[in-house]
């Protein structure tokens, strides 16, 4: 006689959301196991029939008394809410059983509480999205940390399970904060306490306002992206169809063929790739942001413009595919990321790569150099209360969580994007202390925001002339203030770079002729 293992699903609450097959299984069991809460939902199911419980907590128990006893030819039932498969007993039954057993195994799906709680808020998860379990209970709380990172810079939608315990308290908040780093505080959320169940509870929110929130194990957060919407009093994420701006009409329209790529998004970036389209070539210019792209396309009118944060992949293809002549990398000298992915991209199409290299103008007798920002800001600290950060916005974290940091007072620089100005509200710098603008900046500009600011340090980077280097130092030098630098990092040396150290005077000649020399 062989033993038969059902794992049941029987979804949030009520049976209205138990499918056929799963009441099905339960009929033709003849012993049930399962935590004592779920039974009540289930009992139509299961009358007259033997029932094992064990607490919560003691999982293991429960799959290995199913186990044992579809090993003794019984037909069983395991019962899982939700969905036995996720956050749940299936994994486990399948850790415990031995690979010579010879019962039957079912596994019954049914609906999680992602789905049931979207289903309350409306349709948030329309689009692609992650579950994220707060429960460090199985999983290091490093790992979940990591997930909420990659979640955070993918803007995906999100659900998170397992919220808040008596005993973890603070993980939420620790991971509200992470997906802050990378998700705009205005992102709608929606908040789901016993989903079908009595005591059913929802309400919708956004992602800044969560941090205030206290929660428990009978809640689910469902976390939007940047498309999500609120409608009368649903909220729901859009599928696309042609209207998210940006991605599709890239997608849709082919780069022209033969075409030197400039990647800019500097200043100077798309003054190089206006001179080249002036020698006769033809031009694609790549940028990481939609700002760059505004401010690209203000300044070079008809040139054929790739933004937004392309993969490695997805860029390959679509420079191999329309037989891209040369790459000009004119990269912010701190995108060392981009610029060497653009050097291996070189080697693997065999195609020239020239880098437009910004000559450093700051030197350690007028500054103070540090290799980190980790050890600008420690600097930083100990130099004055007030410190202006005119790195751009990527390192606030570093910055604001340098031990001593919340004694000071910390002024930013960054350019009108509102993303990156929303994450930097919610990373803690106030408003009246951020100022949105595009550089470069004069010295005469910095030093009357460096006064009327009351700063007594700064911190830069080298970005050269048309970074604006020297225009900073100089305000630094007049207001006496002392000026922290991260120096340049290094991009791997690379045999079959052509690097242009470029002086502002010969800019234009130095790139066509390097180009002509490279046969392009
Ligand atoms: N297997 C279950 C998940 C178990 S993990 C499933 O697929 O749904 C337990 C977590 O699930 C809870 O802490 C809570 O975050 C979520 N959850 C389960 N049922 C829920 C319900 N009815 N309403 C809201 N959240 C629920």
């Amino acid at each position: 006689m062989s033993g038969c293992l059902n794992l049941v699903s029987v979804g949030p609450g009520y049976s209205e959301h138990l499918t056929e097959a799963a009441q099905l299984a339960l009929r033709q069991s003849n012993l049930i196991v399962s935590y004592e809460l779920y039974l009540t939902w289930i009992m139509f199911y299961i009358a007259g029939k033997e029932v094992l419980t064990t607490p919560l907590t003691q999982e293991r128990e429960r799959a290995e008394a199913a186990v044992s006893a579809a090993r003794e030819g019984r037909t069983v039932s395991l019962v899982s809410s939700g969905d036995i498969g996720i956050y749940a007993m299936a994994a486990l039954v399948f850790e415990i059983m031995k690979e010579h057993d010879t019962f039957a195994v079912k596994v019954l799906p049914g609906v999680t509480a992602a789905n049931s709680c979207a289903s309350i808020l409306g349709s948030p998860l329309s689009h692609d999205f992650a579950t994220l379990s707060l429960s460090d209970l199985l999983c290091p709380f490093q790992w979940i940390e990591e997930r909420a990172r990659a979640i955070a810079s993918a803007d995906l939608c999100c659900v998170l399970y397992n919220v808040q315990s008596e005993r973890r308290q603070d993980g939420v908040y620790r991971i509200l904060d992470i997906l802050l780093s990378g998700k705009s505080g205005e992102t709608l959320c929606g908040v789901v306490k016993n989903a079908y169940r009595p005591g059913q509870k929802s309400y919708i929110t956004s992602l800044a306002q969560l941090k205030k929130q206290k929660f428990d194990m009978l809640t689910t957060i469902i976390i939007g992206n940047r498309f999500t919407q609120k409608k009368r009093d649903w909220i729901f994420t859009p599928r696309g169809y042609g209207s998210w701006p940006g991605a599709v009409e890239q997608e849709l329209e082919a780069p022209p063929k033969h075409a030197v790529w400039v990647f800019s998004g500097t200043s100077d970036g798309n003054e190089a790739a206006r001179q080249i389209a002036e020698s006769g070539r033809r031009i694609v210019v790549s940028v990481a942001g939609e700002y760059g792209a505004v401010v690209g396309k203000a300044s070079l009118a008809g040139a054929h413009f790739v933004s937004g944060r392309l993969g490695v992949e997805q860029r390959k293809e679509l420079m191999k595919n329309s037989s891209c002549r040369a790459i000009v990398d004119a990269t912010h000298p701190y995108a060392d990321k981009i610029s060497s992915q653009l050097r291996v991209l070189s080697e693997q199409l065999c195609i020239p790569y020239v880098r437009l290299e910004r000559e450093c103008k700051l030197h350690e007798k007028d500054v103070i150099l540090c290799d980190t920002a980790e050890e600008a800001a420690v600097k930083a600290i100990n130099l004055g209360k007030r410190i202006f950060l005119a790195t751009g916005s990527k390192e606030i974290e570093t910055y604001l969580q340098a031990a001593g940091a919340e004694n000071c007072q910390w002024f930013l620089r960054l350019i009108p994007d509102f993303e990156m100005m929303a994450r930097a509200v919610n990373l803690g710098i106030p408003p009246d202390r951020i100022c949105a603008m595009q550089g470069p900046f004069s010295q005469v500009f910095n030093e009357a925001l460096w006064r009327n600011w009351q700063i007594d340090c700064v911190i830069s980077k080298d970005s050269g002339t048309a970074g604006g280097a020297e225009a900073k130092l100089k305000a630094a030098q007049a207001l006496g203030i002392p000026l922290v630098v991260i120096k340049r990092p290094g991009v791997a040396e690379f045999s079959s770079k052509t690097s242009l150290k470029y002086s502002s005077t010969t800019f234009g000649q130095d790139i066509i002729s390097s180009l002509s020399q490279l046969g392009v």
